[in-house]
């Protein structure tokens, strides 16, 4: 896994963001993150650890627990795992400049689908279950287009106990 795309785009002395560093995943369980962006276009960042990164998708109007909503969801360049502990201003003239705040976070279990998470990316389709304050059960991401390169997909609540059936917005529920 390679954080060259996240280097490139920054300039470590002028912004608070962690360096690019990959970590060893260490056989923990792997945590998810989805922090709330107020950059330029209020949006939310949906963060899956896998393979020492964090796989980043950004997501427009936020997760829903409705699963009706689809959400779109625009995969980004992989993160620092540090990342996931980020929240701070990321000064004017910056890439993503605005404030970060965590809004949910916790562990995730994959549901296999195929050998593993790159594998399912490749595929375009994810599924998982998150333990999150906020975002629980199950889950999916599904790339929109036929293209393995197509960066358009869409994060969908599975129905489950957890599933909600009125309108869901993140923008309306505080971060911790
Ligand atoms: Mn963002």
């Amino acid at each position: 896994m390679s954080l060259k795309e996240y280097q490139e785009k920054r300039k470590f002395d002028a912004t608070p963001e962690p360096g690019a560093e990959v970590k060893d995943s260490s056989g923990k369980e792997p945590v998810f993150v989805v922090q709330r962006h107020e950059a330029s276009h209020l949006h939310f960042d949906f963060r899956l650890e896998a393979d020492g990164v964090l796989k980043s998708w950004a997501v427009p109007k936020g997760p829903s627990m409705n699963p009706k909503e689809k959400r779109l969801a625009v995969q980004v360049e992989d993160h620092p795992l540090d990342y996931g502990h980020f929240e701070g201003i990321i000064p004017e003239g910056n890439y993503g400049a605005g404030t970060v705040e965590i809004w949910d976070s916790g562990t995730y279990t994959y549901i296999e689908k195929y050998r593993n998470i790159a594998e399912a990316i490749d595929h375009g389709i994810l599924e998982f279950k998150l333990h999150g304050r906020k975002l629980k059960g199950l889950f999916a991401l599904v790339r929109t287009g036929m293209d393995g390169k197509d960066k358009n997909w869409l994060l969908i609540k599975k129905d489950d106990a957890y599933a909600v059936h009125s309108p869901y917005e993140a923008a309306d529920i505080p971060s911790y």
